[in-house]
């Protein structure tokens, strides 16, 4: 079997188009303009990287959007003063605050600080406690593994994994653990793994929906993976790349893709699979909250 690989650039663009015409419409209908603040502290290039695409894609949506660049120096002090401003911002749905801060400020207390309700990246206690509890209409989720979701259900055609086993490799708080939570509220019946489980390769070939999300690169092998299962590799892995000349790098997932495109019935690539999903969800859970404030039904990723 060769499976077929699911295009996340491409489900990602027809998630930011939804949003777009979605956008338009309440828009016209309410006057409310979705706005997207997102904060960077610092000068991580990867960061920049990251906040310059929100942005470039916030306003390709049709959102209100501003990025705060403060300096690395920024006092925590100053950083609660921002967000509680944002918080208070009616022209503000949702508030981004970039990962990693600088040393000398509480990432915790930053992320409790932002109103649940803005809180697009769904790393609040609260959003989190929703999604533990299955209030996922009202939660937000963390985009990355909301984006796992929507590959997965597109792959699989339906939204209901109703008798399918999922294992999901890994149990951060950031993806394992919300990928896990989401499965679960699909149906799905899931196994979660982490480095402490005996036997990975044997529960791995249980999954009909197989989740890496471990930053290993290259860790799961073809005789790991069920004959097509449907297999979602977040990981993103920098590795030397002697190939393409001395010194070069290539990025690799968690998944060894050529050997289990041999045996899995669907398989996201690296890059090109999760990675774009994360912004278009981003997008989605922005304008999620701009319809809550407005007293309209969010559209259906
Ligand atoms: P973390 O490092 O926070 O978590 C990794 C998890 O993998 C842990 O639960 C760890 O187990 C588990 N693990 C580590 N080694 C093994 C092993 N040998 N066998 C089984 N489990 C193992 O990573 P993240 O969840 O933040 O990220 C995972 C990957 O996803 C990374 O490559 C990251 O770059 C990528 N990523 C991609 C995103 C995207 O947009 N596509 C967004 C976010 C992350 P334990 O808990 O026991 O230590």
């Amino acid at each position: 079997m060769t499976a077929e690989r699911i295009d996340g650039k491409e489900v990602a663009a027809s998630v930011v188009a939804t949003v777009t015409e979605a956008t338009k419409k309440l828009i016209a209908d309410t006057g409310m303009v979705p706005g997207i603040a997102v904060v960077i502290v610092g000068e991580d290039p990867a960061s920049q990287v990251y906040v310059r695409s929100k942005g470039k894609r916030a306003e390709e949506c049709g959102f209100h959007s501003v990025t705060h660049k403060m300096d690395e120096t920024t006092s925590e002090e100053d950083l609660l003063a921002m967000v509680v401003n944002l918080n208070e911002d009616d022209a503000i749905h949702g508030i981004l605050v970039q990962l990693p801060l600088p040393k000398h400020i509480d990432e915790g207390k930053v992320i409790q600080t932002i109103a649940p309700e803005k809180d697009v990246d769904g790393f609040h206690f609260i959003n989190v406690g929703k999604l533990g509890t299955g209030e996922t209409e009202t939660a937000f989720v963390p985009c990355t593994p909301a984006g796992c979701l929507v590959l997965i259900k597109r792959a699989l055609g339906t939204d209901d994994f109703s008798g399918l086993n999922a294992v999901v490799v890994g149990r951060s708080n950031i993806v394992g653990k919300p990928v896990a939570n989401l499965l679960l509220g699909a149906n799905a019946t899931v196994t979660i793994a982490h480095s402490r489980t005996k036997d990975l390769p044997a529960i791995a070939r249980a999954a009909d929906i197989l989740v890496a999300a471990v930053g290993r690169p290259e860790m799961i092998k073809a005789d790991w993976v069920k004959p097509g299962a449907c297999v979602i590799d977040v990981g993103i892995n920098r590795i030397d790349a002697p190939e393409k000349g001395e010194g070069k790098t290539r990025l690799v997932g968690d998944v060894a893709y050529d050997e289990c495109a041999e045996i899995a019935g669907s398989i996201t690539p690296v890059p090109g699979g999760v990675g774009p999903m994360t912004i278009a969800l981003l997008m989605a859970a922005t304008l999620s909250s701009a319809c809550r404030a407005a007293g309209v039904t969010p559209p259906k990723i």
